[in-house]
């Protein structure tokens, strides 16, 4: 891309404040944190429920941006700057993706539908990939934001286009449409979920079909309901199994692990042979085959293809790996756009010093291979690589253009060297494309724990973080409390994404996880709940500020203030207002006011209190009067001390049950991970937390035999039992053994049989389909932590705070 910025202004239909005129643009960002920023970017200032990135504008100015989209001018601005002001960034992102996608006049396959879209996206570029220079959509970017971006990257040497399409309610499709334009429609199928934002599901078919306004062909499964909406000028290509009278006509034979379709069309009877079983891979399977017909290819090339069809990965992971190294496996794909990305994605994961990447050869770039491997050299200087290892004959030829680079001719040789290559304390990047099988290079840097793992959804937590900003009046702050291991999710990954999202304070329980916080880089304020005396001095170290409850402890802290000769060093009163666990009453305030008064070793950042009840709504009188009490000695002591403090009180509960107490900051804590007391809520919130295990073993027993200590099992008849390698050690409660609890294994409930081990637990598996292996769900969406929580009658803190360190953390973004 190279377009003037003088010419996107029309485009966009801006009104543009031009400081530099002769400004080309070269790409386009919506992310301030990618290092791929820089002169020649156009960054789109985005602006969602709670999210305003016009607050990144001065920190990209000084990384070199002049070029910004945005609704208004913000105040303050660095330096020189082009602005192009529009009423919604959004909208000028999908009109600018728009024009540009009109530059390319090459085929366009757009896919939509309710499941599969990323898989047949995934699938085609497979299977058309020996042809074609494909752009596709990296990962599952199908949203109004993604698709933009996705079209954006088209670059002159691209023939041929696959992007997907997601959409959530109506108005959105239309939109889609304009930017992707396809000449070729597929629709995948229309299932019942994100029912949420249409009212019925015919305008849902309604709004999806938008996408196939202008399409010389759409590809769908023959279907009398979705076909009556279908403007009659739409040229059809359908399959089925059941419906003689479809375009294309298959019976199908299973396999243990593969399935036969005998396939008719035209006069053409052949039959092809895939590596999957289920209904939804065979759907997959014939969009692609119907696809390749449309395009002319033959039965053979579409046998051979077919039957090399594979699982699709689509997310990126972040592994604990061996000798304290991080990983990030992207270990089943390798286009420049999915290396872009996940690039970006490293910058977000624990700094180590050292950074290493394991790169394979890249396919299907569109560009020659000197420039392709040129632009790889520039990402890696960018993003500061110390270390590259080349595998694959074609990356090879290029490894002089990486400063640090190791190279081999393929992955088994990479194994054979593996033990000379001395991987410690750092961040390695594996990528690389199916073919590569990289996976068995991740298996050797993963660090060998048990295969139970709690998985962190990313993309989840900013979802709540947003969520509870929508209930806040614009000014107040948000303080996160990460205590506790960041409730068991994992305290550095979240700080940072917190970090991020530009949150004002961090809030931890002690002194020692406030260090660990800022060993890892995070500079946010941090305030400790309970800052034990014999730690004062390394919390000032660490720049970490203390919450102040009691007299004496005020006293220990001054003196060591005095010591150190500090000034105006920030801290947090507490008041106790009726929870009665830290702070000072009421009749202490005076003494405070006398010890505070003229001392300039400190400052008093902000008053705060906590609410013990704000979950219950029968405490609701009570919980006022907290509030009250809150406002009285808050008052008492800002007149006082003639100070203006950041005022909190509320948690979780208390920003959704009494928002007219936010005060200057209120203190998010449960509802980060997805969890609330309020079942309307609870819908709104998504699940973080997935604990996930296998299953080690099944056996059958018969009436009469037993299963576990002490034998509190007996079976009544035949039972298929499995077990399962996580006990109470790992956090699982006994009282959810022994028939109350359960897990979920291929989607069904397994009770819980016996008494749960140190180490294990037992679970009926009877009637329901899984072998040893088989992925086991011991928490997630179900059953959730609140369930299990009312299970075993605790709160759901305690679940989440129980599950052992030894219990391997991974997280993702979607
Ligand atoms: C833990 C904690 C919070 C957060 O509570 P949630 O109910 O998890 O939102 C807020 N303030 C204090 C003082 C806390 O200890």
């Amino acid at each position: 891309m190279s377009i003037p910025i003088q010419n996107i202004i029309p485009v966009i239909e801006a009104k543009a404040t031009i400081e530099l005129v002769d400004e080309i643009i070269e790409n386009v960002s919506i992310d301030s944190r990618s290092q791929q920023n820089n002169n020649k970017t156009l960054f789109f200032a985005l602006v969602g429920p709670n999210h305003d990135a016009h607050i990144y504008i001065n920190d990209l100015i000084d990384k070199g941006v002049n070029n910004f989209v945005v609704n208004y001018i913000p105040d303050n601005i660095n330096d020189k700057a082009n602005f192009l002001v529009v009423d919604n960034t959004l909208f000028a992102l999908q009109n600018f993706a728009s024009y540009y996608r009109a530059l390319f006049s090459f085929p366009v396959i757009g896919v939509t539908g309710s499941n599969g879209k990323t898989i047949v996206k995934e699938w085609l570029n497979f299977l058309l990939s020996p042809d074609y220079n494909i752009i596709r959509s990296p990962k599952s970017y199908n949203s109004q934001v993604g698709v933009p971006l996705s079209v954006i990257a088209i670059n002159e040497h691209h023939n041929l286009g696959i992007f997907e399409a997601g959409i959530s309610t109506i108005g959105e499709m239309v939109r889609l449409q304009k930017v992707i334009q396809p000449t070729i429609g597929i629709l995948t199928n229309i299932g019942s979920a994100h029912d949420e934002g249409f009212v019925d599901i015919s305008q849902k078919i309604k709004e999806k079909l938008k996408l196939f306004s202008d399409v010389e062909v759409l590809i769908l499964h023959k279907n009398k309901t979705i076909e009556a909406f279908l403007k009659s000028e739409i040229k059809t290509f359908t399959w089925s199994s059941q419906d003689r009278s479809a375009d294309v006509y298959y019976q199908k034979k299973s396999f243990d692990n593969h399935s036969v379709l005998n396939i008719t069309y035209k006069n053409l009877c052949f039959s092809i042979s895939i590596p999957f079983t289920d209904d939804a891979s065979l759907e997959n399977c014939m969009h692609c085959v119907l696809t390749m017909l449309y395009m002319g290819y033959n039965d053979e090339i579409i046998q051979s293809r077919v039957s090399e069809l594979f699982p699709v990965e689509m997310r990126l992971k972040v592994k604990n790996g061996i000798n304290n190294c991080t990983l990030i496996d992207d270990s089943y794909s390798s286009d420049f756009q999915s290396l872009k990305i996940a690039l970006d994605f490293l910058e977000h994961q624990k700094q180590h010093k050292k950074r290493t990447l394991i790169l394979s050869d890249i396919f299907q770039s569109g560009l020659s291979d000197d420039e392709l491997y040129a632009r790889v050299s520039q990402l890696i200087i960018s993003y500061k690589i110390k270390r590259v290892i080349c595998i694959g004959d074609t990356v090879v030829k290029f490894k002089h253009k990486f400063l640090n680079s190791i190279s081999f001719q393929s992955t088994k040789d990479f194994i054979k060297a593996f033990e000379s290559l001395d991987f410690d304390n750092e961040t390695i990047l594996i990528k690389g494309s199916r073919q590569f099988e990289f996976e068995n290079i991740v298996s050797l840097l993963e660090e060998k724990t048990h295969e139970t793992v709690l998985e962190i959804n990313l993309n989840s937590i900013s979802h709540n973080l947003n969520y509870f900003k929508s209930k806040l009046k614009p000014k107040t702050k948000v303080m996160v409390m990460v205590k506790a291991f960041g409730y068991g999710s994992g305290s550095y990954e979240i700080a940072r994404l917190l970090a991020h999202h530009k949150v004002d304070y961090l809030g931890v329980a002690f002194a020692d996880e406030g260090i660990e916080l800022r060993k890892a880089g995070i500079d946010l304020p941090i305030m400790v709940l309970n800052p034990e005396m014999t730690s004062f001095s390394s919390m000032i170290q660490y720049n970490l500020e203390p919450e102040i409850y009691s007299i004496r402890q005020l006293k220990a802290f001054l003196k060591i203030a005095d010591q150190k000769e500090l000034t105006n060093y920030p801290i947090h009163v507490k008041i106790n207002t009726g929870m009665n666990r830290l702070g000072f009453d009421t009749e202490i305030l005076p003494e405070l006011v006398s010890i505070l008064k003229g001392l300039t070793s400190i400052k008093v950042k902000s008053i705060l209190s906590h609410l013990a009840s704000s979950d219950v709504l029968s405490h609701n009188e009570f919980t006022l009067k907290q509030i009250s009490d809150f406002e009285k000695d808050s008052s008492f002591l800002m007149k006082e001390l003639k100070i203006n403090p950041i005022r909190h009180i509320c948690n979780t509960s208390g920003i959704s049950n009494y928002p007219e107490a936010q005060y200057d900051m209120v203190r998010l804590g449960i509802g980060l991970y997805g969890v609330s007391n309020d079942e309307d809520e609870i819908h709104l919130l998504e699940n973080v937390g997935t604990l996930k295990s296998v299953i080690s073993q099944i056996r059958e027993i018969h009436e009469g035999e037993s299963v576990g200590y002490s034998r509190r099992f007996m079976a009544e008849g035949k039972t298929k039992v499995a077990t399962i390698p996580i006990g109470y050690a790992d956090g699982i409660s006994r009282a959810w053994g022994n028939g109350v609890g359960y897990v979920v294994v291929n989607n069904q409930q397994a009770p819980i049989i016996g008494s749960i081990c140190m180490d294990m637990l037992m679970v009926d598996v009877t009637g329901i389909n899984c072998t040893e292996g088989t992925s086991v769900i011991i928490f997630g969406k179900d059953p959730s932590v609140v369930t299990i929580a009312k299970g075993i009658k605790t709160i759901p803190y305690e679940i989440l705070t129980s599950i052992s360190e030894r219990v391997k953390r991974v997280f993702y973004r979607e």
